[in-house]
């Protein structure tokens, strides 16, 4: 089984980055509001995520380590219908597999805190007791330790803590309300305080995709059916050289789309030139039944069951959003 959570791995796990998003995305699917991220020489020492979601029982520990262990779906119907951020059961079991894990929590019910240790290949879980408040915290040491060929491909420490950084910059973009501590070899590089209120969401917004990027957005909020669009465009006069201000988001995950990227475009039309990108913010929330996220294990994909409806609902929106604005 192990040698299956290796190969699962290698879908999973591409670098540290990675692990990171399937840590965070855990925390929020076990609400909650608080979120530390450390890291340690870009990843490849040390990733530990702490949170203040609701736990796992001492009984579920091992369990959460096993692969196609997930406690988020029962049934066929519930994969049909997803609104968790997980739901494949693979990520930590791929993790442990290729590093040393340390899983501790605490939930609400529960006096003390629990903890399980595995480790690569030998996978012992182990179970003791712990200090820790209410919540869970995962710590991945030593990524790739026993998989040499993938540790190799690991960039400068540097590098790999710019691909974390925009994990973060993307999950805190769809969760205003979450606070985020990002610390690197100790230091706090990023600090995101719950978002709740607009000026409090305009401020984060600016952090995140600068200040000149909120003063020449639109804000877009379009709802057509059980469809709805809304986030922020950026003005045609703040056109990018680069497609690197596009965060898009279905029912909350960050996704790459290109029905979406092509009704985006297509809104724009003739106001952009070739070689010039548009920026944006964009979230699409829609009935999870009519959109498919079990497409690839990283989950970036997705598959709309409508997608012309999906495509056109998106163009509209945007296109009028652009024709109202006088400039
Ligand atoms: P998935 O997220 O697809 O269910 P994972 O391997 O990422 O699979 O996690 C396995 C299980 O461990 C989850 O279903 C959940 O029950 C539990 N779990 C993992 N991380 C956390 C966390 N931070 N808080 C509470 N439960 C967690
Ligand atoms: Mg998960």
């Amino acid at each position: 089984p192990q040698l299956a959570n290796q190969i699962a791995a290698g879908e999973v796990v591409e670098r540290p980055a990675s692990v990171v998003k399937e840590l965070v995305e855990n925390s929020l699917d076990a609400g909650a509001t608080q979120i530390q991220i450390d890291i340690e020489d870009g990843g490849a020492g040390l990733i530990r995520v702490r949170d203040n979601g609701i736990g796992i029982a001492k009984t579920e520990l091992p369990l959460a380590l096993a692969r196609h262990a997930t406690s988020k779906i029962t049934c066929i119907e519930d994969l049909e219908a997803i609104l968790s951020l997980g739901f494949r059961g693979e990520a930590l079991a791929s993790i442990s597999s290729v590093s040393r894990l340390t899983l501790t929590s605490r939930p609400q019910e529960q006096k003390e805190a629990w903890q399980v240790y595995a480790q690569g290949r030998e996978m012992e879980t182990t179970i003791q007791p712990a200090s820790h408040p209410v919540g869970t915290t995962v710590e991945v040491a030593n990524l790739f330790f026993n998989t040499p060929a993938r540790r190799k491909f690991l960039r400068t420490a540097k590098t790999e803590f710019a691909h974390i950084e925009e994990v973060i910059r993307r999950i805190a973009l769809a969760k205003f309300n979450i606070a985020f501590t990002l610390t690197h070899n100790g230091k706090i590089i990023k600090q995101y305080k719950s978002a709740v209120n607009n000026q409090q969401k305009m401020k984060r917004l600016a952090a995140i995709c600068g200040e000149n990027f909120v003063h020449h957005a639109l804000e877009i909020n379009w709802k057509h059916n059980k469809l709805h669009l809304f986030g922020w465009v950026g003005l045609p006069t703040y056109s990018r050289n680069q497609n690197d201000l596009n965060y898009c988001y279905v029912n909350g995950r960050m996704i790459r789309d290109k029905v979406i990227n092509h009704a985006i475009r297509q809104a724009y039309a003739e106001r952009l030139s070739a070689n010039q990108y548009p920026a944006f913010v964009l979230f699409i929330d829609l009935d999870p039944n009519e959109v498919d996220v079990n497409v690839h294990p990283t989950k970036h994909e997705v598959r709309f069951h409508q997608s012309r409806l999906v495509h056109d609902f998106i163009f509209q929106g945007i296109f009028d959003a652009l024709n109202n604005e006088k400039v």
